[in-house]
């Protein structure tokens, strides 16, 4: 399959579309391999992930230069953002395992119950193509690390870095069939995946309409399911914080990799007395941004992910303006001088004017548009942030510690920050509520996933 460079709209180079047949091999490989990968000590697994994370550290730029290249980003955030915190996935599992434990519940003169958590067997991961190694390898790490066999699925439009990442893992002496990359489309070897029978658990990154047809295979398989699917995350602005500098970090959570990060807020409600200020500043500010190649160093806003991606977006547009939305900035495709002239590029849009039950508000854009709508009362905004179907995320500004406290323990979301966005800490819960998926991952919960625990109890004489 043709892979295409979205800065350039070129092809640059051939993938294989992976089948059924590829996808046995793949699954007799791991059924050799899991007896010699769980059977090894903990010490050893995490010694093979800390190389396979050093592995790539040590070619920081050569993954940097090709995820970039995949997907259309800015070099400057895959070398800040996206590779250093892939390296810090598999160093975190690598060490997480060594600490992992299981519980033990004593019952007086009766006995003893302990739990054990082995791991599951062969696991399938499944990610999309916004940070295609960061959220591949933070599902691959967890799953290895707890001593499972993996198959592992890129996007077929990013699949570059986890290529290069099959190189590592070799290099690194992780045994064949350990880690099983195939190569493909969603609808054929990730359906493969996911319909398998001796794939016994599905971590899942992506759309939720894509979430919601992968459960419908699995679960009556009955397959543990990890589903991180899709948000409409709001940002609430209330009225008083620094607006200088708000702005600079709503623009951050706005547009970061293009927009096309799932925790970006792209309903920004703005207090009504610090409406008309907010917004001609944030305006000023967003309108100023450089759109540019994703080599050139001044870059804030690189190519979006592809053709058929940029025309949802500008579709979305389209819908907006239909619904009485005003674009206050952006709105239409960039072109820059050649070789970049048919590259994807998008000016980041604010819009204005749309109420937040309409469809440009309920539905994922998943790209740099934003809009913007006043409140005037807390319950009211709260109200209108809950009112979709996803419960991602949410970023709250404010200096009031009693609204910040109300308002992130009322709002229905899997993660909330205040005054900041985007702050991750690998120990903590990740993942959303509602429509925007199942159960977490990071931390222990990602090692609870991949390992099945089972009770036993012994009784006293
Ligand atoms: P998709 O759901 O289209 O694809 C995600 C992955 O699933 C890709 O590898 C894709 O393969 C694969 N896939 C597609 N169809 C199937 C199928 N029938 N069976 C098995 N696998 C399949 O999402 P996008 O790639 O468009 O990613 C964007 C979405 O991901 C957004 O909705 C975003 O919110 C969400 N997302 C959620 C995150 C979270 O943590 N909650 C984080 C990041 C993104 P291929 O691309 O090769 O077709």
């Amino acid at each position: 399959m043709d892979n295409v460079n979205p800065a350039t709209g070129k092809v640059y180079s051939q993938i294989p579309r992976s089948g059924a047949a590829d996808l046995t091999m793949a699954v007799n490989a791991a059924e050799r391999a899991f007896p010699i990968w769980s059977g090894m000590s903990v010490n050893e697994r995490s010694a093979i992930l800390l190389r396979l994370a050093a592995g790539i550290e040590a070619r920081m730029e050569e993954f940097v230069v090709a995820e970039s290249r995949d997907n259309g980003k800015p070099e400057k955030l895959a070398a800040h953002v996206d590779i250093p915190r892939a390296v810090s996935n598999f160093h975190f599992f690598a060490t997480a395992i060594e600490h992992f434990s299981s519980e033990s519940h004593y019952m007086e003169h009766v006995g003893i119950n302990f739990t054990t958590r082995r791991p599951i067997g062969i696991v399938g991961c499944i990610s999309p193509w916004n940070l295609p190694l960061y959220l591949f390898s933070w599902k691959i790490a967890p799953a290895l690390a707890a001593g499972n066999c993996v198959i592992a699925k890129p996007s077929e439009i990013t699949p570059y870095t986890a290529s290069l990442l099959g190189d590592i893992a070799n290099e690194a002496g992780m045994p064949a069939g350990v880690l099983n990359i195939l190569h493909g489309t969603g609808p054929e070897i990730g359906n493969e995946i996911v319909s398998h029978p001796k794939i016994k658990a599905i971590s899942f990154t992506g759309g939720t309409a894509t979430g919601q047809h992968i459960a419908g295979i699995a679960a009556p398989m009955f397959k543990k399911l990890s589903l991180e699917l899709g948000g409409k995350n709001p940002t609430v602005v209330f009225p008083d914080v620094d607006i200088k500098q708000t702005v600079k970090e709503v623009f951050r959570s706005s547009f970061s990799n293009q927009g096309q990060i799932c925790l970006c807020g792209s309903r920004i409600f703005v207090h009504q007395d610090i409406y008309e200020a907010f917004k001609t500043a944030f305006v000023d500010w967003v309108s100023s941004a450089k759109v540019s190649y994703p080599a050139d160093p001044n870059a804030q806003i690189g190519a979006v992910v592809s053709k058929g991606h940029m025309e949802k977006i500008l579709g979305y547009i389209a819908l907006a303006k239909e619904e009485g939305g005003r674009v206050l900035t952006g709105g239409a495709r960039v072109r820059l001088e050649a070789p970049y002239q048919d590259g994807y590029y998008l000016a980041p849009t604010v819009i204005e004017g749309l109420s937040n039950t309409c469809r440009t508000n309920q539905e994922e854009i998943f790209g740099p548009v934003v809009s913007i709508l006043p409140f005037s009362e807390e319950s009211e905004v709260l109200a209108m942030a809950n009112g979709t179907k996803y419960g991602l995320a949410a970023s709250v500004w404010t200096k009031d510690l009693n609204v910040a406290h109300r308002m992130a323990d009322r709002l229905e979301m899997g993660i909330v920050w205040v005054n900041s966005w985007l702050i991750r800490d690998l120990r903590t819960p990740f993942g959303g509520m509602k429509d925007s998926g199942v159960g977490r991952e990071g931390g222990w919960e990602a090692l609870r996933f991949f390992t099945e625990p089972k009770n036993i109890f012994i009784k006293y004489e």
